[in-house]
């Protein structure tokens, strides 16, 4: 376990709250210790109310918030007596609690305090700190894992049972605390789902965090279950494509709205699908209750949707039978596949929800894999997870979230992507909510967004074998696809036909309209598979309806693409699949056009740029966002029943008119 703590760092930290920030995010910083909002701390602060009166303040980590990038405004303020009187009632419902904590705050604009905000109230420390560390639920979640915790701490912890967070799980921390607690106390580790240690100080509290975690990975290095080697896996499948598309959809089905499914073939993730034992091992449930929510109950193996969602609603069914009363939104769709030839595949309504269960199952494996090796793991029974699953509060927050983006879970593919029309096709489908995939071939489409929902490749559409490739990686990603938007193309300089070299039409040809083709045909199995159905948008042009002199190959690749799609339009119908284009003109913010170029157009024509630039019958400037806005509507329901139209983004053209 390493400890993260500098001294030199905290010295500039005066105030409490500060130093509770500054450990808090050492905690977040460390993987194993918390994952994505999991994990708690707290400090306890004297401060003067509105009256001039000394008041005891908790401040809680507020849900939302994740440990690692926290601020002060992260932390709700509470009344701290209040918060403690509410831990002697008898009882008091999840719904209440919530209430009661958001009511006895001091900043109203402050987050939602945890809801393990009472357990930190009736610790008597000024510095609280609670993890999921993974090696913990490793030694709890294994057999005789009570016997094996209370032999690694003796009496340097209080141990309870495991209960569902929330108010009853405070009351029984107090009860067993202040009869069990004793002078060599400095934590309390809660059974099947972490850890907490407590001290006068930021640091105190931080060290004995990294002294009692280690105590535990001690242990399992002891035991040899610590550096467990795995087989080497047999390799992954490779052109999966399809397949993955096939398994998408049927996801899709079964969660009722389009997913992203994200493919892991890292070799321990390998290993783990490809274990003989899988089946024992895998199918126990996630260590924690905060990985429940995110991971559902239990990994799904092999391909099999179906099957799985009848097997969850027979779980489901015995165990809700109130599911009606409670208004409980029925999820039969797993979280996770392991597959022996696909390797891991996670699951999500959004790319950042698939990404954020990979990383929290990676670190189920681990866990699984050591506790295995200690002699079993073992997880808590299904009606627990499922009371976790199925948690009144959760329920509350997913009736809240309101209306998902446009194109939540859906995945779009950009060609030429890293500039102009294409580069604002992405961000306008990135921003209704979108997975996108960016081709191009300039090489900063890599690393043109630092983003779950986005994916850069660099590709030259011209290679049948580039455009595989391309295909593979955006399926690994995120599943499947939706939507083709056709942007990449070049303009070649004027030059008339007299003078037009054979070598010069074919290099327009091969990449304003062989490659786009090519594209179409490889993508067409995946668009066919979309959950609601494929859609394409090809960027057209003006010189389609108007052509004009001295740009004939690229005027006939772009009819000629125009038509393609027309044809597309009337084979893909069938499928489900509707294809539009949009012709766009004089559209100059795409870096193509240099400020002295546009000079010089204006001048050829007696204009200023001004005028120039809104040449057109709407004396209207047509910008690349203008464009992208238009191909992202037509992928969406406003042009749900449409297909094979031909929009023009022009500010109205007298010629196209
Ligand atoms: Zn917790």
């Amino acid at each position: 376990m390493n400890n993260l703590w500098s001294e030199e760092e905290f010295r500039q930290l005066t105030d409490e709250l500060s130093q509770r920030v500054y450990s808090s995010r050492l905690l977040g910083h460390d993987k194993s210790l918390v994952l994505h909002g999991g994990g708690n701390t707290s400090v306890k602060i004297i401060e003067k109310n509105a009256f001039g009166e000394d008041e005891e303040l908790l401040y809680v980590k507020g849900s939302g918030w994740d440990l690692e990038k926290i601020e002060e405004g992260g932390f709700s303020p509470l009344r701290l007596d209040y918060v403690r009187r509410l831990a002697q009632l008898p009882s008091l419902s999840d719904p209440q609690m919530v209430n009661e904590l958001v009511t006895h705050m001091t900043r109203a604009t402050a987050p939602a305090p945890s809801v393990e905000a009472i357990l930190h109230a009736i610790l008597p420390y000024k510095f609280v700190d609670h993890t999921h560390a993974d090696a913990v639920l490793t030694v709890s979640n294994s057999i005789d894992g009570e016997t094996r915790v209370r032999e690694i701490y003796g009496d340097r912890v209080v141990v309870i049972p495991y209960m569902m967070p929330g108010f009853d799980l405070a009351r029984l921390c107090a009860e067993r605390f202040s009869t069990e607690a004793g002078p060599n106390t400095i934590g309390m580790v809660l059974l099947n789902h972490g850890i907490f240690s407590f001290g006068a100080t930021a640091r105190e509290s931080y060290e004995r965090m990294i002294f009692l975690v280690g105590l535990a990975e001690d242990y399992l290095q002891r035991q040899g279950a610590w550096n467990v080697p795995n087989h080497a896996p047999r390799p992954a499948k490779a052109g999966t494509r399809v397949e993955l598309a096939q398994l998408r959809k049927n996801l899709s089905e079964t969660m009722g709205a389009p997913a992203v499914v994200a493919r892991h073939t890292g070799e321990r993730c390998l290993a783990f699908a490809q274990r003989e034992d899988l089946a024992a091992i895998s199918q126990q449930g996630p260590a924690t209750p905060d990985h429940v929510i995110r991971t559902k109950r239990l990994p799904m193996l092999g391909r099999d949707v179906h099957a799985y969602a009848a097997a969850y609603r027979r779980y489901f069914d015995e165990l809700e039978p109130m599911a009606k009363e409670r208004k409980i939104m029925l999820d039969p769709a797993p979280r996770i596949v392991l597959d022996p030839e696909l390797g891991m595949c996670t699951v999500g309504r959004t790319a950042k929800d698939a990404a954020i269960v990979a990383e929290i199952f990676n670190h189920t494996i681990d866990i699984i894999v050591r506790a295995t090796a200690l002699g079993g793991y073992r997880a808590l029974p299904a009606k627990d997870i499922f009371d976790v699953e199925y948690w009144d509060l959760e329920q509350a927050k997913l009736r809240k979230s309101g209306k998902p983006a446009m194109f939540a879970g859906e995945v779009a593919l950009v060609t030429g992507a890293a500039s102009g029309i294409g580069k604002a096709c992405v961000e306008a489908l990135l921003s209704r909510g979108a997975a996108v995939a960016g081709a191009d071939l300039n090489p900063n489409i890599e690393t043109l967004y630092n983003r779950p929902d986005f994916l850069g490749v660099q590709c030259d559409l011209t290679s049948g074998e580039a455009v595989g490739r391309l295909l593979e990686r955006t399926t690994d990603t995120f599943g499947g696809l939706d939507m083709l938007v056709l942007n990449a193309g070049i303009f070649p300089g004027g030059c008339r036909i007299d003078s037009l070299q054979a070598d010069e039409w074919q290099r327009v040809m091969r990449i304003n309209l062989d490659a786009n083709l090519v594209l179409m045909r490889e993508c067409h199995p995946l668009l066919k598979l979309a959950p609601r159905g494929g859609r394409v948008v090809v960027i057209g042009s003006k010189n389609v309806p108007a052509p004009g002199p001295g740009a004939a190959a690229y005027s006939v690749s772009k009819a000629a693409l125009n038509q393609l799609a027309r044809v597309a339009a009337l084979e893909w119908g069938g499928d489900g699949i509707r294809i539009n284009s949009l012709h766009p003109n004089a559209v100059f913010d795409t870096g193509i056009w240099t400020g002295e170029m546009l000079a010089s157009r204006a001048r050829h024509y007696g204009l200023t740029v001004e005028e120039y630039k809104k040449n057109n019958v709407l004396r209207t400037e047509v910008t690349s966002s203008d464009v992208a806005e238009l191909a992202a509507e037509m992928c969406g329901p406003l042009f749900a029943k449409t297909t094979a139209a031909q929009v023009p983004v022009d500010g109205g053209n007298d010629r196209v008119i």
